[in-house]
């Protein structure tokens, strides 16, 4: 098989960039990720392209610098010189260092113990770019190893969250399902001396970790090897030993003072009931899971980095191979704590009614407020790879949907806090409302329009009389009266001036009650923001009303909405 004249020509462009950015050498695994990036339809077949992607930048390779510059100019004029726009500009991942093409093993290990927000997004479509990016394999995880945490509904949830993001893993697979494994090698590192049970008090543990101390049970390795059945085979109740790992009481790293690696937990656990009791932490499975399951490049959040040690550590003394750890960046943004810990206390003391709430960052709530996925998606690698804790602002993210959505979205009517308007001698006339303004294919709607509208209040408040209005689509009016409860008119020109006013407006016949639900900040600061849901209550032209749930509108003047049900929108973003 080999590459058609297009792709080779775009091959050699790809090729030359890297090279004229890098002294004259290009790479052959930056080339391949690109040409893998930009041409999904590739991915499949990249492995057996590879000699002829070599040979491409072999041959560039060897070209001095000024001709590269000169052949790249010939083929992709102005390519040279031009930077793509800014917002688009990360939108491909930097290569991973070690993969080799075909064999990149990535895995996205949420817990069950909640709905997936936003972060979780982040994380999985980083590890299935680069699965895809390298021709390699995601797997879905799910990390449920505690039993008092866990539900059925929310693997459910994460599931369905990852679907509705196109984040499609190869492998889906559950943490408890090795959980003999587990146990095994948790067995084994005792009796290799990399871990002890310790049945001391959660106080003295504390005690002495902070002043860097071991305690008998470490010291005692006959007695490790005599409690290791009683730990596995059930002696023990809950929270009268664990085992920990044999690590460094007195490391600066506190990760590394001898940390939990199993404890007795009883509950009833969603996928294994009460079959289990002792249960490895995350800390254990983790490093075990990736490597036996193949993980090459396993990735995480930057707050996990002082586990790293811990991480390596086991998988050194039981003799596993190590997964290549790459950190990236929590997301959180002002105001919108995207973390579980801030989540689940507003819904379990029934602040939040649900995990789809539209204040929420879970990706329920994204979805129901009228996010379309690619926005998330764009909006994740245009963040690009970074380590620094900034906020991204939340207007970034709108405005990847906006783009989205605006050529879709037909243009309708919603006026706040009504204000009727008469209009004197105005005639009956049936008019003809362009649902759009530029794609005729979102077709038209009819309306009847009489002498009596509702403009928005707001609108209203600023009228003064004498001031000519544009109806919009309509005729303008002129104002004789601006009483706070009717406002009188007469009917104006057809001339739509620059300066002129132009509003929305709804035929009195033609109305139907409506709510536009307005998310707003979950938190200011660290509290509870009690005015984060806003309603905005008025009229809405009676064509809304046929919508359907799902449906997304752009109210003008207003904002773009996503239709919940037939007498309520949800704002997306202005
Ligand atoms: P939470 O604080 O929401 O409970 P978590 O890290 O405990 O988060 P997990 O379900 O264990 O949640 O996370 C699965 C993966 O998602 C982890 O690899 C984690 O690093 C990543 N992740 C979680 N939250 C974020 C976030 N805000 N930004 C980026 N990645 C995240
Ligand atoms: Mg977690």
């Amino acid at each position: 098989m080999s590459i058609d004249a297009d792709t080779k020509k775009f091959l050699k462009v790809i090729t030359l960039k890297n090279s004229v950015e890098h002294d004259g050498k290009a790479q052959v695994d930056v080339v391949v990720a690109k040409l893998a990036g930009s041409k999904p339809e590739l991915r499949g077949q990249i492995k057996v392209l590879i000699p002829e992607i070599k040979a491409v930048v072999q041959k560039i390779n060897a070209m001095p610098l000024a001709d590269q510059k000169s052949l790249l100019e010939e083929l992709a004029p102005g390519e040279a010189a031009a930077k793509k726009p800014a917002g688009e500009q990360h939108l491909q991942l930097p290569p991973l260092e070690g993969a080799v093409h075909g064999k990149v093993v990535t895995r996205f290990p949420p817990e069950p113990n909640g709905y997936p927000h936003i972060g979780h997004a982040k994380a999985a479509i980083i590890d299935e770019e680069y699965a895809r990016m390298y021709g390699g394999k995601l797997i879905l995880r799910f990390d449920d190893t505690n039993p008092l945490k866990e539900k059925l509904e929310y693997y459910e949830a994460i599931a369905e969250g990852l679907e509705w993001l196109g984040v499609k893993p190869d492998i889906v697979k559950n943490t408890s399902d090795d959980i003999e494994l587990l146990q095994n090698y948790g067995k084994n590192l005792i009796e290799l001396g990399g871990a002890y049970v310790c049945t001391c008090s959660q106080d003295r543990m504390h005690d002495l970790r902070g002043k860097g101390l071991p305690c008998e049970c470490r010291r005692d390795r006959a007695t490790a090897l005599e409690r290791v059945d009683n730990m596995f085979g059930g002696s023990y109740g809950q929270n009268e030993a664990i085992v920990r790992f044999n690590g460094d009481m007195a490391n600066q790293n506190t990760a590394m003072r001898d940390p939990a690696l199993f404890r007795i937990i009883e509950g009833n656990h969603p996928k294994l009931g009460n079959r289990v009791r002792v249960w490895p932490t995350y800390d254990f499975a983790a490093p075990i899971e990736d490597s036996v399951d193949g993980v090459t490049h396993a990735m995480r959040t930057k707050e996990y980095e002082l586990r790293n040690a811990l991480y390596f550590a086991i998988l050194e003394r039981l003799n596993l191979r190590k997964p290549a750890m790459i950190e990236f960046s929590r997301l959180e943004f002002e105001g919108i704590p995207v973390s579980k810990r801030k989540i689940r206390p507003l819904i379990d003391n029934g602040t939040i009614k649900s995990w789809d709430d539209p204040r929420l960052p879970t990706l329920a709530a994204f979805k129901r407020r009228g996010f379309v996925p690619e926005a998330i998606r764009k909006f994740v690698l245009s963040l690009g790879f970074t380590l620094a804790e900034t906020k991204p602002p939340f207007e970034t993210l709108e405005s990847f949907n906006r783009k989205i959505i605006d050529p879709v979205s037909p243009r309708l009517f919603f006026v706040r806090n009504p204000v009727e308007v008469y209009v004197k001698g105005a005639k009956e006339a049936e008019v003809v409302l362009k649902n759009h303004p530029t794609d005729a294919s979102l077709r038209t709607r009819k309306v009847k329009a009489e002498d009596r509208f509702y403009i928005a209040g707001d609108d209203a408040a600023s009228l003064k009389v004498d001031d000519e209005i544009r109806l919009i689509e309509l005729h303008n009016i002129k104002i004789t009266g601006v009483d706070p409860r009717l406002v009188t008119a007469e009917v104006g020109g057809d001339e739509i001036r620059q300066s002129m006013p132009k509003i929305q407006w709804i035929a009195k016949n033609d109305i139907i009650g409506y709510k536009v639900m307005i998310p707003k900040e979950l938190y200011v600061g660290e509290e509870y923001n009690t005015n984060s849901l806003e309603i905005a209550r008025g009229f809405a032209e009676s064509f809304v009303s046929g919508l359907k749930p799902d449906a997304r509108v752009q109210f003008v003047r207003f904002g773009f909405c996503r239709i919940d049900d037939s007498q309520t929108a949800i704002m997306t973003h202005r």
